[in-house]
């Protein structure tokens, strides 16, 4: 569904992005580790092309994406991102920041989309919340939200920035169970993550980066019993 091919990608002098080939299968989860700077931000954004690659050629769907020749717009709604902090619109319901896309963006009539965002909020256990403003949340509730409204776009892959490592440790479960269901209905994810756990049993399929480039990627079963780049070795020693 994506493929990546010798991505570049420089700020100024800092080369981020070193040649990255990479892709996402349909239905699958993709876990993007490695340490802090080692550009999976980065590469999460030239996927969602809100940060312009330097060459190299980003493949959705079988069609080569260049902002220009196509609406980047159109493309974007195929791509939901759910960031580490949620940025929920705090002026809006629960309810009502979930169909401000839905109704402006895909124009589906209020009432379908009062219906859909009351489907999504039961998937992610938050049908009692509907009515409720962002602040009354608890952040795991907010970052649940936060998927419900991404998904609300119907989008064709889910990107996701560390998406709980900005919660308390004892909300990252209920956020990473709402994941992990998404998962097993067949969504195609790509996970920036520093939930080991979490990559060993959901993902289909470990990225491993180190200094902008792709080290190591391989199986779960494979990436954590059997790595076989030394970077790989170190870095699994500082998560275990
Ligand atoms: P972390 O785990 O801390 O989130 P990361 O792997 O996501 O790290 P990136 O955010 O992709 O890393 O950053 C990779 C490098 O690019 C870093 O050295 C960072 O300082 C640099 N960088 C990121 N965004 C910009 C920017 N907009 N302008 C200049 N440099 C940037
Ligand atoms: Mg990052």
């Amino acid at each position: 569904i994506v493929r990546i091919k010798k991505l570049n990608k420089s700020f100024g002098d800092l080369h981020v992005l070193k040649d990255i080939d990479m892709k996402v299968l349909e239905s699958d989860v993709v876990c993007l580790i490695g340490s802090s700077g080692s550009g999976k931000s980065t590469l999460l954004r030239c996927l969602n092309f809100l940060e312009k690659k330097d060459n190299g050629q980003i493949i959705i769907e079988g069609e080569e994406i260049n902002p220009g020749t196509q609406d980047i717009n159109k493309v974007r709604e195929k791509i939901g991102m759910v960031f580490q902090h949620f940025q929920l619109f705090p002026h809006m319901t629960v309810l009502e920041n979930i169909i401000e896309a839905p109704t402006h963006v895909r124009k589906i009539p209020k009432n379908q989309a009062v219906e859909e965002a009351k489907e999504l909020l039961v998937k992610v256990g938050l049908e009692d919340k509907t009515d409720v403003y962002p602040s009354k949340l608890s952040g795991g509730q907010q970052q649940r939200v936060a998927i419900a409204r991404a998904l609300a776009m119907k989008p064709d892959i889910l990107l996701f920035d560390e998406p709980t490592s900005a919660l308390d440790p004892e909300l990252v479960g209920e956020v990473l169970t709402t994941m992990k269901e998404l998962a097993e209905d067949g969504m195609t994810m790509v996970v920036v993550t520093h939930e080991m756990g979490f990559a060993r049993e959901v993902g289909d399929w470990i990225v491993f980066m180190h200094d902008g480039r792709i080290v190591e990627s391989a199986p779960p079963e494979v990436f954590f019993s059997n790595p076989r780049e030394e970077r790989t070795k170190e870095f699994l020693k500082t998560t275990s």
